[in-house]
């Protein structure tokens, strides 16, 4: 006989929230109110006019056909492995561990996190950053340990409140770059302070190069992991935003640093790899061609998107109220407000009067005090003038209104 106990879900769910997809709610609600709508607020190239190369796609289709779609082995299929291993190699990535193909980066950072941190130990995070890395925390009962990236200084991550915070119970740093929301790429001698930081107190960095590609200006990506051999480092990356593929969910993970040290970790990594059998077997055959084939790809994707960041940064700054650190790589932008209200409030406002989408910055993590949000540059120029147009009248009506 049936019940009406109430299922109550776990406590470690309590904290998960991602403002992304949280805020896509409040803009279905409004679409359906036959509003016009200009979506600023997702990742994703392949909702725009950015396509996935079609040598990819052949590989894939050429899996399928073959009926490769049983299990593949855990850690991926060899010619995978392989690829990423002389892609690492490029970068300057040497004493390589160890190399898996997961479910898009986001699970081989769920394993590399779950294989490491303990229940009460806590992990440095970028804050604003990637709000993956604070539900996955959240999860393993561990604790996220936010330091900043300073606005003031191209929002490069502050080395004196990562020392400041590195306490007894700190086990890894956690470094995206480029970086989400901000899109900012550390300089050489950022990344050898962190490394210093890391040797000094023992810890692991997690680097998350997911968009090392998307540079605009001609910028050089330095890979963490190319700079101390010996360093535990862990790097991730994928097909997601390089090659145009978020949906064909494949990342991967790179162990790379002293072999000795390593040695009980990467086991730790292989048994939660094994327990999940493998990444989508068939889109393996991807990554490969991705990562050795025709790159012309990458040229026009930056070419367009520093056209776009060149016109958000410049019509934003026109703007009273609003100031936006130039972007240098991937394709977001965090710009500030200059505020009283909070920027959730804000933006909701936002989506509701102009059909303008895009993510509040307390959902990435910002200073005390100071209100930001989240923008992706990724539309087409007609569509950011749009939208830009919009969010001026917005500003507007709304400093009116609060002077009135
Ligand atoms: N890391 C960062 C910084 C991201 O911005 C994203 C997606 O937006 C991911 C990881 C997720 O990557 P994947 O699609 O490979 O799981």
């Amino acid at each position: 006989m049936g019940t009406d106990v109430m299922i109550k879900p776990a406590l470690r769910t309590a904290h998960i929230t991602y403002a992304v997809r949280d805020i896509a709610v409040l803009a279905q609600e409004v679409a359906k109110t036959g509003r016009e709508m200009l979506y600023l607020n997702i990742g994703d190239p392949n909702q725009f006019d950015f396509v996935t190369p079609p040598h990819i796609v052949a590989a894939i289709h050429e899996a399928l056909k073959k009926n490769y779609n049983g299990y593949s082995p855990s850690s991926g299929i060899p010619e995978a492995v392989e690829a990423v291993r002389k892609s690492a190699g490029r970068k300057g990535i040497r004493n390589i561990q160890d190399i898996f193909i997961t479910t898009g980066a986001s699970e081989a950072i769920d394993i590399c996190l779950s294989a490491l941190v303990n229940r009460g130990e806590n992990v440095l995070t970028p804050s604003p950053g990637y709000p993956l890395y604070t539900a996955i925390l959240s999860r393993l009962e561990a604790v996220e340990n936010p330091y900043f990236l300073d606005e003031d200084n191209h929002w490069q991550p502050s080395l004196s409140d990562i020392a400041a915070k590195i306490d007894e119970k700190t086990r890894a740093i956690v470094l995206i770059n480029p970086n989400n929301p901000t899109g900012s790429n550390c300089s050489r001698e950022l990344l050898e302070g962190l490394v210093k930081l890391a040797r000094a107190h023992d810890l692991v960095i997690f680097a998350d190069e997911i968009y090392d590609r998307l540079l605009l200006d001609g910028g050089q990506h330095i890979s963490i992991a190319s700079l101390d051999s010996d360093l535990p480092v862990i790097t991730f990356n994928g097909l997601s935003k390089n090659y145009i593929g978020p949906g064909l969910r494949i990342g991967w993970g790179i162990i790379s640093g002293d072999r000795e040290r390593l040695k009980e970790y990467k086991e730790a990594v292989n048994k939660i790899l094994r327990a999940r059998l493998c990444a989508n077997h068939p889109i393996q055959y991807a990554v490969k061609p991705a990562l050795e084939g025709d790159q012309s790809h990458l040229q026009d994707m930056n070419v367009r998107l520093t056209q776009r960041r060149d016109i958000t940064v410049e019509m934003l700054n026109s703007l009273p109220g609003i100031s936006c650190v130039q972007p240098s790589g991937a394709f977001y932008a965090f710009p500030r407000l200059h505020i009283e209200e909070d920027d959730n409030l804000w933006v909701r406002d936002l989506i509701r009067e102009t059909g303008v989408v895009v993510v509040p910055g307390s959902g990435f993590g910002q200073a005390p005090g100071t209100h930001h949000f989240r923008l992706v540059f990724l539309p087409p120029v007609e569509i950011l003038e749009k939208a830009y147009r919009q969010i001026a009248g917005f500003m507007a009506r709304r400093s009116v209104a609060t002077t009135a």
